[in-house]
């Protein structure tokens, strides 16, 4: 085999043809970095089709938020972030200095050296999932009435995860429905939850089963972390299987945080305990991507039940 042929092969071995590429021509276009992507308008028509449709199904007395792809960077440290996920968070840096000093960095890459050794880091992080920022909003406003709080929250988040995979991007759209309560308020929620992005599934005509999860904790001590996880039952996962039926997508997400951001932000429930919290996690654009995948690209080939539930 002469030098060339070798070569191409590792190339197509490397980049061995998955399961969802067929559809990355009709959805995003390319931005020069795996798992970020401009979305073209059939995509996009979709994903805010899906938005509606949880909007749809939101219980009374949510309160709606819309957070900014961006956030405290001493809030996210206090919430436990780099004792959990330390290797996906992104963080905002800047040029700091003085103008001489950012004069000098930009000299730098003007002459092919390199500008970003003069960076320092801002206030600031990328958001790494939707909910970080409502707890201590929600501390804020002192002890929780009857019955707990529930918010509608969305953000632009960021893992640095990437992968050529159309379905774990860096750069994606979530979706939540939060529960701040008694350990009652909370579990009852979940059970609703889960109850109800079941059917929302099903008619959406996807095919899933909800298993026990875990986070993916960083490092050894995250492994026994994990298994305790599992063990407690504090995450399922709605699955779809996209690539195969053995490594089905998580789509969407159900959280039982127990008292851990109710200690940390010190928000009480209504009896003056540490309030408990949960959370139902949308993945907007693997929600996308599935339907795409499994109805195909054209809107007017899918089944009349799921275009009319859509509006399309
Ligand atoms: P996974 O096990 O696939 O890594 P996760 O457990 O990290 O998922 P959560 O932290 O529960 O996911 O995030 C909530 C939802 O956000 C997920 O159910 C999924 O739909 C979506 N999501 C998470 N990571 C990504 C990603 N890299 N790209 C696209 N969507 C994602
Ligand atoms: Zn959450
Ligand atoms: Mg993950």
């Amino acid at each position: 085999m002469n030098v060339a042929v070798r070569a191409e092969k590792l190339e197509s071995t490397q980049h061995a043809a998955d399961p969802l590429d067929h559809l990355a021509d009709k959805l995003f276009h390319k931005m020069g970095t795996d798992g970020v992507y401009a979305r073209t308008g059939l995509y996009e028509h979709v994903v805010e089709r899906l938005a509606a449709l949880i909007t749809q199904h939101r219980e009374t007395a949510t309160e709606v938020m819309r957070f900014p792809p961006v956030m405290n960077r001493a809030q996210l440290e206090k919430s436990g972030y780099l004792k959990s996920f330390p290797n996906l968070l992104g963080c905002v840096c800047g040029l700091h200095g003085t103008e001489r000093e950012i004069h000098q960095a930009v000299a730098r890459f003007d002459a092919g050296g390199d500008w970003t050794t003069s960076l320092s880091p801002a206030d600031l992080v990328l958001s790494p999932a939707a909910c970080y920022p409502v707890y201590p909003i929600a501390a804020a406003r002192g002890p929780l009435p009857q019955g707990g709080l529930r918010f509608d929250v969305a953000a632009d988040c960021f893992r640095h995860e990437p992968s050529r995979h159309l379905d774990r991007l860096q750069s994606f759209r979530m979706r939540e429905y939060v529960c701040i309560g008694s350990p009652e308020d909370v579990s009852d929620f979940r059970d609703r939850w889960m109850v109800r992005a079941q059917a929302i599934a099903r008619d959406l005509g996807l095919s899933f089963k909800v298993d026990y999860a875990s986070d993916p904790f960083f490092g050894r001590v995250g492994q026994m972390k994990a298994v305790s996880q599992k063990q407690q039952s504090l995450k399922f996962e709605l699955l779809v299987p996209l690539r195969s039926e053995e490594q089905p997508t998580a789509c969407m997400s159900f959280n039982y945080h127990r008292d851990h951001f109710g200690t940390t932000w010190d928000i009480k429930d209504a009896t003056g305990a540490p309030a408990h919290t949960g959370c139902v996690a949308f993945g907007m654009d693997r929600l996308a991507v599935a339907m795409f995948h499994i109805h195909g690209t054209d809107l007017a080939k899918w089944p009349a039940p799921v275009r009319e539930l859509l509006d399309l």
